[in-house]
């Protein structure tokens, strides 16, 4: 029996990857035996990383840049980092729109556009968003991130068109309520944090809130090398809470 992964050698480049779901998917990757190359506006505890503002192009291709110097190369593109907002259209600004869209989408665009020209000389090319229920679902006072993550949404499956000749496959995931420091520090903010999360964990399906390293398992698997005819699909991990409708 083989007891290889098939992971061993690729290298996954993951932003957002030093907290939460990018966090636990650097684990995962690296726990399959690929490299793993962390960029965030933090360092990563665990992995080799570079600072790297996903909002910022040079900061992006300065990055990939040594990814490549480092590592020889970039097979598998994590596009995970993204920020919150929390408004109605008349409640947020067009400075508040254009800055989580210049993060949570044009980063996305920016990370993938660097790594692309290294994607074409990988034996085992893809490309895996992290997009949200958020996309899927009418979420209350989230119109600004809900808006950024349809985009993600759509992005993937242009993206899956325009480079599936190419043997680039292009995927998204989408969580529920994850069980990250971003949610931790959402539930630190309300007036009463253990009812806020008895609320969150209800309004799943499953009753419970999903776990970083569940989203993680779902990257791995859209980026494993043997999925070849997984491409421009979306993978949620929500605990049903965007497509289960329970009749009884
Ligand atoms: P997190 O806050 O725990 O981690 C996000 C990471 O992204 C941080 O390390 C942060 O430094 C980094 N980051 C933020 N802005 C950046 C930038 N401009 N450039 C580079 N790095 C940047 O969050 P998380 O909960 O792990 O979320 C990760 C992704 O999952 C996000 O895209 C988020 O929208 C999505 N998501 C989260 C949940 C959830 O419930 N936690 C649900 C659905 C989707």
């Amino acid at each position: 029996m083989s007891t290889t992964t098939g992971f061993e050698g690729l290298t996954a480049v993951i932003s957002g990857g030093a907290s939460g779901i990018g966090a636990a998917a650097a684990d995962a990757f690296a726990a399959k035996g690929a490299n793993v190359a962390v960029l965030d506006l933090n360092a990563s505890d665990a992995h080799w990383s570079h600072r790297c503002d996903v909002s910022d192009d040079n900061q992006v291709r300065l990055a990939v840049a040594a990814v490549k110097e480092h590592f020889g190369g970039v097979d598998i593109v994590v596009n995970n980092a993204g920020i919150g907002a929390v408004g109605t259209v008349e409640e947020n600004s067009d400075k508040q729109w254009f800055r989580v869209l210049d993060v949570n989408l044009l980063g996305m665009v920016r990370l993938s556009r660097a790594c692309l020209p290294h994607l074409r000389d990988s034996k085992a090319p893809a490309i895996v968003n992290t997009t949200s229920i958020a996309a899927l679902t009418g979420l209350v006072k989230r119109a600004l991130y809900s808006a950024s993550k349809g985009a993600v949404h759509s992005l993937t499956l242009a993206m899956a068109a325009d480079h599936v000749a190419e043997g680039i496959r292009v995927n998204c995931v989408s969580p529920g309520t994850a069980d990250t420091p971003w949610v931790q520090r959402l539930l630190e903010q309300a007036e009463d944090p253990a009812a806020e999360r008895a609320r969150l964990e209800a309004r799943q399906p499953t009753g419970r809130l999903v776990s970083p390293e569940e989203v993680a398992a779902a990257i791995v698997y859209l980026a494993d090398p043997q999925n070849k005819s997984l491409t421009g699909t979306s993978l949620a991990v929500d605990g049903g809470l965007a497509g289960l409708r329970i009749v009884r």
